[in-house]
This record gives structure tokens, C-alpha cells and sequence, in this order.
């Protein structure tokens, strides 16, 4: 019910973090798996590491901000390769500063990458996911799709459009057998985080906000990722899967 043989999955922003760490888990329950990056060379390197545990890797860079790219991409692999049956939308990025003076290039960047770039990679992949009947796509939320903390609202912004955004895949799609479902991360620790890591403030803040009591380790976004992937998830529409040791459920 949750093997991901014979299918193969593109995780978008793989070349590091949480992507490379979903990327590696599809393998590791049997997909095939395409890794994506804007930068080449981390791209190398990282699908390097998934080869030699075993896996089918392809590598796939591309911007996924730039839509005639993503389009040039997606269908060059189809026509080459075969289908792909999952896609994560992983790619994404943070910008910390007080809303008032928050730069607008910022804002607008941030908004092309974290939202804009899961509907141009979604619709890319949809359409021939639509003409198979079938498919999963899992949109990467946040816990500030539903939390707000100060200095990130344009994330915050970002994150509950991505909620919405499969709400509405879902909702289009899912008469066409695709799956499309939201996993929506807690705090994890990746290269995104790693100043939050290093502010020993922030971490005994989070450490006594977080039920668990701790950051997350990447590793454990994994078998979430697997669920919405596979098989198992086949009536799963639309859901968001917080996988955040229970900080958005208490206060
Ligand atoms: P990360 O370490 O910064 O990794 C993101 C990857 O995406 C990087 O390799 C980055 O490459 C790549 N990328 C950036 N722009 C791209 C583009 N235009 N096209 C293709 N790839 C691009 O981030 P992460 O912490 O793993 O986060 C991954 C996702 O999880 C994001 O959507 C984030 O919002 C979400 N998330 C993270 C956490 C957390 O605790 N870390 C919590 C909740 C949600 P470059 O480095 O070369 O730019």
C-alpha cells in the first residue's frame, strides 16, 4: 500500500534540505526519483548521494519561477523518460523584516518562488497527469500556513496561499484521479533555519512553544511524504498533513 515501485516522483528545490531529504525517502520506498535545482552543481552532487544507496536518480535543472522553463522541463522528461506520477512542490525560501519596511523585490521574488512556482510546476505536470488519469502532487505548507510570527508575514502570506492553492488542485483535479494534498512542516532544522538554529534564544523559545520539545529532524517529514505519495492516500484529497510536533494545536 505505500510502495512507490515503478513510479517516479519530481521534488522540486532537491538539491539540499528538505527536498533532498523527501527526494531520498520516495527512493527509499521505491520510486524513481527526478531532482531539481536551480543551481547545477548542487544538483550533481546531491543526486550522487541518492545513486549510491541504490536508487534511479534523473537530474533536472531548471528555475521553477521562470514558467517557459518549467514547461521546456517538464515536457522534455515526459517525452524522454515516460511519466511522472508524483510531484512534490518543495522549492521555497525566507525573508526576514519588519512588514513596514519589507522590501517589495523581496516580496515579489518571494512570491514568484513559494507560490507561483507550484501552480506553473503543477499545471506542467497536471496536464499529463489529467490525460493518464491519475497522479499525486504534495504542496510543501509551513506552520505559518495557519501561524503568523513576526518579520515572515510575507511567507505567512505565502504558506496559506499554498493551502489554498491544493485546496483548489484538489478541488479541479481530483475528478481526474490526481491526489493533491499539503504536508506542512514544523521547525525543521535545514539550511533555511540554520540562523534560528544557531540563536540559542529562539531554539529554548521553540523548545518550550513545541509539545515535542525540539526541533525536527528532516528525516522525520519522510513517512508523510511516502503517505500522500502512494497507493494508501488514493481518497486523501486536499488535506493538510502538520507534521510539527504539535505547535500548531496548542498554545
Ligand atoms: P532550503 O534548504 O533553502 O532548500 C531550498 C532549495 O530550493 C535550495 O536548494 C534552493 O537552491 C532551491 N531553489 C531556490 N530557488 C529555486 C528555483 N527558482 N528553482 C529551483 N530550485 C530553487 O529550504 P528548506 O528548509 O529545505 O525548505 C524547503 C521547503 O520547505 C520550502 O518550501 C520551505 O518554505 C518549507 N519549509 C521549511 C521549514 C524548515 O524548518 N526548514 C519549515 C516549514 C516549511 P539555492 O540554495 O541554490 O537557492
Amino acid at each position: 500500500m505505500f510502495s512507490l515501485k515503478g513510479r517516479t516522483a519530481l521534488i522540486t528545490g532537491s538539491g539540499q534540505g528538505i527536498g533532498f531529504e523527501l527526494a531520498r525517502g520516495l527512493a527509499g520506498a521505491g520510486a524513481a526519483v527526478i531532482l531539481n535545482d536551480i543551481d547545477n552543481e548542487k544538483l550533481a552532487k546531491a543526486a550522487e548521494k541518492i545513486r549510491a544507496e541504490g536508487a534511479t536518480v534523473h537530474e533536472l535543472g531548471f528555475d521553477v519561477t521562470d514558467p517557459a522553463a518549467v514547461a521546456t522541463a517538464v515536457d522534455g522528461f515526459e517525452a524522454d523518460n515516460g511519466p511522472i506520477d508524483i510531484l512534490v512542490n518543495n522549492a521555497g525560501m525566507q525573508f526576514r523584516a519588519p512588514l513596514e519596511e519589507f522590501p517589495i523585490d523581496r516580496f515579489d521574488f518571494m512570491m514568484r518562488l513559494n507560490i507561483n512556482s507550484a501552480f506553473y510546476v503543477g499545471q506542467a505536470v497536471a496536464k499529463h497527469m489529467i490525460a493518464r488519469g491519475g497522479g499525486k502532487i504534495v504542496n510543501i505548507c509551513s506552520v505559518q500556513t495557519a501561524l503568523a510570527r513576526p518579520s515572515i508575514a510575507p511567507y505567512t502570506a505565502s504558506k496559506g496561499a499554498m493551502a489554498n492553492m491544493t485546496k483548489g488542485m484538489s478541488t479541479d483535479w481530483a475528478k481526474h484521479g490526481l491526489q493533491v494534498n499539503g504536508l506542512a512542516p514544523g521547525y525543521f532544522k535545514t539550511e533555511l533555519t540554520s540562523a534560528l538554529v544557531a540563536d540559542e534564544e529562539f531554539t529554548a523559545w521553540l523548545s518550550g512553544r513545541t509539545p515535542a520539545g525540539r526541533w525536527g529532524d528532516v528525516s522525520e517529514l519522510v513517512g508523510a511524504c511516502v503517505f500522500l505519495s502512494s497507493p494508501a492516500a488514493s481518497f486523501v484529497n486536499g488535506h493538510i498533513l502538520y507534521v510539527d510536533g504539535g505547535i500548531t494545536v496548542s498554545l
